[in-house]
């Protein structure tokens, strides 16, 4: 081999956060508090950065050693976000909606040393703490620390006095770029949740591709919303890469729910958003009885689940704003695939292209494989499961004790995914479903994401999930839970008879039920095992059409 003549620079996250608070130290990150917002410059992020590695340094954190947050998207979330992996740590994002026995899991799983809450999560963290068998020391941030009772053994300390004794600089070490810097664990839907370990490398290389053109294209133009939880996929990259191009942060916190986001929207007119469908299916419904202008908004990236067509339709129609379909996991980033249409195409074209998963970038390679293990082609329509394969894509779980967790997740070097679908010969890739949503109706698949797609594209219709109920017949067959949007009526036949020239006729679901709210993820996607066990006990109204 000829060695190339180039430096050997590490990827570090550290200096993201050198180059972000400095050549970018006057864009912000801020936090809506209720009626306005708490500003904080990238320049004191860098500060505060500093002050809360010296404070850390001081509780005795060092190299490798795992840093919690149990917090909303806010100022001090950042900043944990900019100083735990450069000063050499490890952040681990813990989702405040795991249920406990998955929380206390993971953060002991983790070997979690030090957690920063806010201060109101409190009293949910008070509730695992004596559970979390290596946490030393807990951080109030924005609350009354005095409120956290600990058990023997914890120390508890006010975020901002431990911040305020401390130097405003801090010596960032070299890091080998190898080096675990961020801790994600999946929300564990079928048993205990996995953890990835992201890289200083695969985050360097990941934010890099979120600034990308083909990735989110986000730019120092950008006054960026990010709903997306810091504890869901690191809220899909936004953070670091808004500091490693100098987009601004809007920060929801705990103002979650569609009316303050819309009073987000109306103040502070953000340019860039970012969630899962069913926040935007949740503000569509308040936008369309409260009107707003929000054409602001110049890119809105949606995924974590299959964006309904008509959702983006709706969007674009009435409220001229694009949304931008992406796919990913927590185990690739999150980013795997995004939806821009290929310059030129227009019309139809242009919306089967935006409908669909989206193309590869060049980190992402992808390919197809059948049940049988067979590499099937990417022509565009032979079917298979997904596998990837790149530098920001997790190659095992985590294991303390470096024992393997779940080999069968992995098939020669590449992430078996567990979504099912095609992939064109451009790279554009349509999900048919998760492996394990799809309906198999006498030997047949039937797409819940198709079903729920068309379904939810009626007028009358809010939400609409799909699951694969036992029938004798057919093995399988599917069940649609509606949810009506307010004073809107439409019965089972009125729906069924919506579908008939929209889909084969033996796919036509004959089990409908309406219900007020379709029940919701940890990281806010339907979730399908809750209505499987609803219908399992009993207790959905299940009217079946002849
Ligand atoms: P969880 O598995 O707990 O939902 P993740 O957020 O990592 O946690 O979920 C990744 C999965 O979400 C993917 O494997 C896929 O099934 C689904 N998903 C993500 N984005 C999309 C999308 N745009 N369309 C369809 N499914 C998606």
């Amino acid at each position: 081999m000829l060695l190339s003549t180039m430096q050997d620079e590490p990827l570090s996250l550290a200096t993201v956060l050198r180059y972000g608070s400095t050549f970018h130290s006057e864009a912000e990150v801020s936090t809506w508090t209720g009626s306005e917002l708490r500003r904080m410059s990238y320049g004191e992020v860098g500060r505060q950065a500093a002050r809360l590695a010296n404070a850390l340094e001081a509780l005795g954190v060092g190299e490798g050693d795992r840093v919690a947050t149990f917090m909303w998207n806010n100022n001090e979330h950042l900043v944990a976000y900019a100083a735990v992996p450069a000063m050499g740590a490890v952040l681990h994002t813990l989702n405040i909606r795991l249920f406990p026995e998955q929380l206390i899991f993971v953060a002991n799983h983790a070997e979690d040393k030090v957690v920063i809450v806010d201060g109101t999560l409190i009293p949910l963290l008070g509730k695992y703490l004596p559970s979390l068998k290596t946490v030393r020391h807990v951080i109030v941030a924005n609350g009354d620390a005095s409120a956290l009772e600990a058990p023997a053994g914890v120390e508890v300390h006010d975020y901002t006095q431990l911040l305020d004794e401390q130097e405003d600089t801090f010596t960032w070490p070299d890091i080998d770029e190898r080096a675990a810097a961020a801790a994600c664990y999946t929300s564990g839907t079928t048993g205990d949740p996995k953890g990835v370990m992201y890289s200083h490398r695969s985050m360097w290389l990941h934010s890099a591709q979120v600034t990308a053109t083909n990735g989110m294209a986000l730019s120092d133009a950008d006054h960026t919303l990010a709903i997306v939880p810091m504890f869901h996929a690191m809220s899909w990259g936004l953070p670091h890469a808004a500091l490693m191009c100098g987009a601004s942060l809007i920060m929801p916190d705990r103002f979650l729910q569609p009316e303050p986001i819309a009073k987000i929207l109306a103040t502070e007119k953000p340019t860039f958003a970012a969630a899962v469908p069913t926040v935007w299916i949740g503000l569509l419904a308040h936008l369309d009885a409260n009107p707003q202008d929000i054409s602001h908004l110049r890119n809105v990236v949606v995924g974590g689940s299959a964006v309904p067509p008509s959702l983006m339709h709706a969007f674009k129609d009435r409220y001229n704003v694009d949304i931008l379909h992406a796919w990913g996991m927590t185990e690739t980033s999150p980013l795997g695939s995004v939806a821009w249409a290929p310059a030129g195409t227009t019309g139809e074209e242009e919306w089967s292209y935006r409908y669909s998963q989206g193309r590869f970038p060049v980190g992402v390679q992808a390919r197809l494989v059948d049940d049988g293990g067979s590499v099937v082609a990417n022509d565009g329509e032979a079917l298979g499961e997904l596998q990837v394969r790149g530098p920001w894509i997790t190659g095992s779980y985590y294991s303390p004790d470096g024992g393997e967790v779940d080999p069968d997740k992995f098939d020669d070097g590449w992430l078996r995914t567990g979504d099912v679908g095609k992939i064109t010969p451009k790279g554009y890739l349509t999900l048919v479903d998760r492996s394990k949503d799809v309906i198999k109706s006498g030997g047949e698949w039937i797409s819940s994401v198709d079903l729920e797609n068309i379904v939810m594209s009626h007028p009358a219709v809010a939400e609409a999930a799909v699951i694969g109920v036992p029938d004798e017949k057919w093995d399988e067959r599917p069940l649609v839970s509606v949810v009506l949007r307010p004073d809107a009526t439409a019965d089972a036949e009125e729906l069924r008879d919506f579908l008939t020239d929209k889909i084969a006729k033996w796919q036509l679901p004959e089990r409908w039920t309406f219900i007020d709210e379709v029940p919701k993820t940890s990281v806010g996607k339907f979730d399908k095992k809750v209505l499987r066990a609803k219908y399992g006990e009993g207790s959905l109204d299940v009217k079946t059409l002849g």
